[in-house]
């Protein structure tokens, strides 16, 4: 890398960052491109010889941003959020800097030990027991995804259990959720060999807004055992992806150490928000489970890719996921009780990522993100209350986070049918504007369009 080249490169596409940034409103949320657009207006091959930057970006000017759906844009009210901010920019920039491959302790101290202090300030600011904690004795690693969170809880549950089991028993593992849990898990299940006939999605219904019941759990459960299967892994969800509805994880936990299950909790989106003491009740009964996992790329400004992943008993992790090939080994490892967190992950190599947050968390204050949260939170309500104001329309789902989950609703009389047409060719309409761009989801057979309130990307009062 040439210092030189690099500075007027990097200041021209700072430039470039800012300006999309400031724009952004102008663009069509959605993007309007047919498939195979790019195809038609990039060169088939690489160039021989290089191109002036000038020539690079002017394409993407013209030709990628075209084709990019604006998630950042204020009018994109779709999925979940993927929020962002100047230190996590920042902080991704200086990641890069370093390019470390921070696979154990000794390929760089700091890439472990900030990711370390890290994790347990984010476990302090959402009122972790210290059993979730390096100051304590448990700890947390940043994963790239939910997906890989999960995985790696799995396999780690999953090898304990057949430590007394017997790797031929596999077949008999069986583990639970509700029919709202996120397809991560589906295929975290796939990925860590759990039997198709052995995964268990426990239904749920609009009048328990969505949340998993304990009740219907423990029945199925005890049909489990009672057939002679073995329960291996509960994955409870905090705030799930359709409607954001709440599993109730303190019963959730009891069941669990009934049945010596692992329960993961998966606080992808919601999580974030229990940074505030007044949405912290969806973690009560936290201290019951034996992982956690939170993505600060959804709620807490941070980029993707930034999921953080908290365990009860690392050793668990480390036993399942470790490896000691001799080019790795150092005195370091072997007998200093160093993190090595490529045990803790499922690739080796590594980013410097919680650079990221380490730079949100100290840029904004815990002050500045609970207000960043409880603004969108605020907006939220004022389109709910929207939304209640007009007669034409309902709210299905009563709003928890910043999502509102809404439908028309047309003469009750009507068929189901008649309604999910009638939802959907509104939907498409206002998505056709390119002014917006809103999902929808269908829970308890319930066709809804899903207002996702996402952030400004100024925060409310910098400190
Ligand atoms: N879990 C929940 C509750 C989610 O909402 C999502 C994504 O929306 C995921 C898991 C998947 O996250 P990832 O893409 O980080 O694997």
């Amino acid at each position: 890398l040439d210092p030189e080249e690099f500075r007027t490169q990097a200041h021209q596409m700072v430039d470039f960052i800012a300006d999309y940034y400031k724009n952004i409103e102008s663009y069509p949320v959605l993007s309007q491109v047919e498939p195979g657009y790019l195809r038609t207006r990039l060169p088939e091959n690489a160039p021989f010889l290089p191109e002036s930057f000038d020539a690079i970006m002017k394409d993407v000017q013209n030709h990628i941003v075209p084709g990019m759906t604006h998630w950042l844009s204020p009018n994109f009210f779709a999925f979940f959020p993927a929020t962002v901010s100047s230190a996590a920019f920042v902080g991704e920039m200086l990641c890069n800097c370093f390019n470390t491959v921070g696979f154990n302790w000794l390929a760089s101290p700091a890439v472990t030990e900030l990711e370390m202090i890290v994790m347990d300030w984010l476990a302090a600011m959402l009122k972790l027991p210290k059993a979730f904690m390096f100051s304590g004795t448990g700890g947390g690693v940043l994963q790239g995804t939910t997906s890989e969170a999960i995985l790696c809880a799995l396999i780690a549950a999953r090898d304990r259990k057949l430590e007394d089991l017997g790797v031929h028993n596999i077949g008999k593992l069986v583990v639970y959720s509700s029919d709202q849990t996120h397809s991560s898990y589906a295929k975290a299940c796939k990925l860590a060999g759990i039997f198709p006939c052995n995964i268990r999605a426990v239904p749920t219904s609009v009048e328990s807004e969505f949340a998993l019941s304990p009740l219907v759990l423990r029945r199925a459960i005890e049909a489990d055992v009672a057939a002679g299967l073995v329960p291996l892994f509960l994955c409870a969800t905090v705030g799930t992806t359709s409607t954001t509805a709440v599993d109730p994880v303190s019963q959730l936990a009891e069941l669990a150490d009934e049945f010596d299950i692992w329960l993961h909790v998966d606080a992808a989106y919601g999580g974030s928000a229990c940074i505030c003491p007044e949405f912290r009740q969806y973690l009560d009964g936290i201290e019951g489970a034996n992982s956690l996992s939170l993505s600060p790329h959804k709620w807490l400004l941070s980029y993707l890719d930034c999921c953080c992943m908290w365990v009860r008993e690392p050793n668990v992790l480390v036993k399942a996921l470790s490896t000691n090939p001799e080019y790795l080994r150092n005195k370091r490892s072997e007998y200093d009780s160093v993190v090595d967190y490529k045990d803790w992950q499922i690739g080796t190599g590594r980013k410097f990522k919680s650079l990221r947050l380490w730079l949100v968390m100290r840029s904004y204050g815990v002050a500045n993100l609970q207000s960043h949260i409880r603004s969108d939170v605020r907006m939220a309500e004022m389109f709910e209350g929207f939304v209640k104001s007009d007669p034409k329309f309902e709210v299905v789902v009563p709003k928890r986070f910043s999502l509102v989950c809404f439908r028309f609703n047309p003469d009750k009389e009507s068929e189901p049918a008649y309604a999910e047409l009638l939802n959907k060719k509104l939907l498409d309409s206002v998505n056709s504007t390119g002014r917006v761009y809103m999902t929808h989801t269908v829970a308890g057979g319930i066709y809804m369009l899903s207002y996702m309130y996402l952030f400004e990307i100024r925060l409310p009062a910098l400190g």
